[in-house]
């Protein structure tokens, strides 16, 4: 049996694999740009660290002064693949990354059936400090808090945006219109017209296993454009 067939089941997926991705040194950004060197990622790499340390420094609203961690966000710093959650939880906020409780073992699984790993996609949230109680985000908190996930965009450059959830989806796209208006088709993000796909959370799957089925539909069509 597959190692990844227990993420398969998780899901309640049939086995679907998305093609590995490209060797280093052979990584093209979205508009066919020059390749990724190994230069530009330890550019990339300062600059993270350098924003990092400032989201942990951060004061902009009111969740610094109950947060343990902030959480910046985690993964490959030329990643082509990038995925972008709400808020983190408790676990998260104990550890200081992003989806490493319940939402995360689901997110694994749904990276494993489209073929990636952790290690291959950065992993980012709207807002990097929890809200207590884990209730929704207010919308001043997004608005102070969005202008970094923009910078971690611009910096990482993948070549396709997850959108996992109603809150990722608008703060992404600056559109209130529905998760259900938002699904199923392309969108450009802002910077450099990356696409975009939304997809429901995986905090939400985990109560309604039924929508796996949608989301899988979901990443299908990030997959096709990235074939
Ligand atoms: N839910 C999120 O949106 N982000 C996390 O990091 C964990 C749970």
């Amino acid at each position: 049996m597959s190692r990844y067939a227990p993420y398969f089941r998780e899901m309640g997926l049939v086995r679907w694999r998305y093609s590995s991705p490209a060797p280093e040194g052979d990584r093209r950004v979205a508009d066919g740009s020059a390749p990724t060197t190994g230069l530009q990622s330890q550019g990339v790499r300062t600059d993270l660290t350098r924003l990092s340390d400032e989201v942990a420094r951060c004061e902009r609203c009111d969740l610094h002064s109950v947060r343990k961690n902030a959480v910046f966000g985690a993964g490959e710093v030329s990643a082509r693949w990038l995925f972008v959650g709400e808020a983190p939880g408790a676990e998260e906020d104990k550890l200081g990354l992003p989806f490493v409780g319940r939402a995360g073992s689901l997110l694994n699984g749904m990276l494993l059936s489209i073929g990636l790993s952790r290690d291959e996609v950065f992993i980012a949230n709207v807002l990097k400090c929890r809200p207590p109680n884990n209730r929704d985000p207010f919308g001043h908190e997004v608005q102070q808090c969005s202008p970094y996930l923009h910078q971690q965009i611009s910096l990482v450059h993948p070549e396709i945006i997850v959108a996992m959830g109603r809150f990722a989806a608008q703060a992404l796209l600056e559109t209130d219109q529905s998760l259900a208006q938002l699904r199923g088709r392309v969108h450009q993000y802002k910077i450099n017209q990356l696409p975009l796909v939304v997809t429901y959370h995986p905090a939400y799957l985990l109560r309604s296993p039924l929508a796996k089925g949608k989301s899988w539909n979901d990443l299908r069509l990030a997959c096709s454009v990235m074939n």
